[in-house]
């Protein structure tokens, strides 16, 4: 138990501010994106300068507390919680600039996408981010894990835009790692974090990112939709189709239910595909005709810019509060392939909730061009990261083991007849088997290095954190308790707070 003389003398030193339960505000600062995970901190921490975050990190040490990090809250296993712990909630950190000159954009980590594209928009130059395709991602998680933007196949990943960050160790040093670092210690830093996954290796604090011009000023966007029967067909041409395109052709794939265009009271179930072309609209759709002659429901194209797309399409994947479990895999060229298809439709068929989907990245382009063990980033081989997303109402929990059950069996199928080569670390399963393996393939071993270099006593540990020994059983879900923690060993902080 936390006693009340030491909150108070917390909040004395904060320049920001703390909530606890019972404060007015500390249930809807629990809320993140995914509504079955309902974690609840002793402490909740809002650093109104970089100092905070040391101090809020010395803190949980001290008093031997589980300490996460919340940037945009989408964890889908909710690691950026915790129960009885301390939470840095990034949000008031926002602080934005641009440097014209080197077309650079520095944020603290308290912004979300959204923050970013608006202001790069507001300075009339064209210039975007390499972000996320939902706008209320937070950069910090989302580049720590890699990053797949729409326009990744043409400028590479998020990661791969990155110049430098301002990370707090667990030392308690703030750091200025990047491309421009000379020490072993910081190269190998700004390696892990190029992949490794957030919440690992200290609390960054700010992001350096070069931002690219497109090749047109509006891009070919949106969503080819077929019948879900037809998705064989449909994934026999696309497979072939999308080695033969350019880099500046992504094309998403998309597996679910969508509202039926006369009677939008019934749901359809559909195979969506949805291209970005970064270029001219009539180039675009060149490209595009031979999947429009495969007999689509119907075809919503735009033109637009790209962050004016992730406005108005990004938020359709989220789970905005319901009950959720997400699971991923990596494909490689060929991936989507016939057997995969009988898989889509078999399950889509059998999904216990409408309101379930699968999603899948379209991979590969300049992406590739970089050596898996460049950065911490293993896939770069891939060709599809598939997604799914089991969602049912909050109010039935009754109903979760057959949707994790679902979801689960699922992608084991399609990774199997897919040829899987792994799962994305940010789309984050506490049911995966191996995860370490799967998340990392090769750089794992340099990663658990790294960490016990850079955080030796393990202050920044959680369930499927570098160097925990967890690992859920493989074959069918049984037990769903791995979903309802985030720590694994119960933490102990052995060592001496002065550390830091
Ligand atoms: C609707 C939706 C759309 C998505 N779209 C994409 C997409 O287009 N491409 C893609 O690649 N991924 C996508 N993702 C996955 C997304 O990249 C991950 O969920 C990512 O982890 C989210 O980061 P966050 O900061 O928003 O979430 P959080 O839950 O806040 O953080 C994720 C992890 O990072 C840690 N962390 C957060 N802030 C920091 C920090 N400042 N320092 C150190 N660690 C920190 C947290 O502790 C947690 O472990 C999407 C997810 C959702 C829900």
């Amino acid at each position: 138990m936390l006693s009340s003389t030491a909150i108070n003398e917390l909040s004395a030193e904060l320049s920001g501010y703390v909530l606890q339960p019972g404060d007015p505000d500390y249930e809807k600062a629990l809320q993140i994106d995914n509504g079955r995970i309902q974690f609840r901190p002793a402490l909740i921490i809002f650093p109104a300068v970089v100092n905070d975050v040391r101090i809020g990190m010395r803190f949980a040490i001290r008093h031997h507390l589980p300490l996460s990090i919340k940037g945009g809250g989408h964890s889908a296993a909710g690691y950026c919680m915790n129960e009885g712990g301390v939470v840095i909630a990034m949000k008031n950190l926002n602080k934005i600039s641009f440097d014209p000159k080197k077309e650079t954009l520095t944020a603290q980590m308290g912004v979300i996408w959204y923050d970013l594209y608006k202001y790069m928009q507001n300075t009339g130059t064209g210039l975007i981010p390499i972000g996320g395709g939902c706008p209320t991602v937070a950069p910090p998680g989302f580049m720590q894990g890699g990053g797949y933007s729409f326009v990744s196949r043409s400028y590479g990943m998020s990661i791969d835009n990155l110049l430098s960050l301002k990370i707090i160790t667990p030392d308690g040093e703030l750091r200025h790692i990047g491309l421009h670092s000379s020490d072993k210690e910081d190269i190998d830093l700004f390696w892990a974090c190029r992949g490794g996954g957030g919440g690992n290796f200290g609390v960054v604090v700010e992001m350096e990112m070069k931002m690219r011009k497109p090749y047109s000023d509006t891009m070919l966007v949106g969503q080819i939709r077929y019948p879900l029967e037809a998705t064989e067909e449909v994934l026999g041409y696309y497979n072939d189709w999308i080695e033969k395109v350019p880099n500046t052709m992504a094309c998403y794939g998309y597996m679910g239910n969508q509202k039926d265009l006369v009677d939008p009271a019934k749901l359809v179930k559909v195979l969506g595909l949805t291209p970005v072309f970064n270029g001219e609209c009539a180039e675009g759709m060149d490209l595009l005709q031979g999947l429009l002659k495969l007999k689509p429901i119907n075809a919503d194209l735009f033109n637009m810019t790209l962050p004016n797309w992730e406005f108005y399409n990004g938020n359709t994947t989220k789970v905005d509060g319901r009950a959720s479990y997400i699971r991923s895999t990596v494909l490689p060229k060929g991936g989507m392939n016939n057997k995969v298809a009988k898989v889509i439709i078999d399950a889509i068929d059998d999904a216990p909730s409408s309101d379930s989907f699968a999603v899948w990245t379209s991979t590969g382009g300049v992406m590739e061009d970089i050596a898996p063990d460049a950065t911490a980033y293993f896939h770069r081989h891939s060709r599809f990261v598939p997604e799914v997303k089991s969602i049912w109402p909050l109010n039935r929990p009754q109903d979760t083991l057959k949707n994790v059950q679902w979801a689960h069996d699922f992608f084991e199928k399609m990774a199997e007849a897919g040829n899987a080569t792994g799962a994305y670390v940010n789309y984050i399963d506490p049911l995966q088997h191996d995860w370490a393996k799967m998340y990392y393939g090769e750089n794992y071993k340099r990663l658990l290095e790294i960490k016990k270099r850079v955080d030796p006593h393990n202050y920044f540990n959680f369930q499927q954190g570098i160097g925990s020994d967890f690992n859920p059983p493989k074959g069918p879900v049984t037990d769903l308790s791995p979903l309802n923690r985030t720590q694994y060993h119960q933490h102990q902080h052995k060592a001496a707070a002065e550390l830091v």
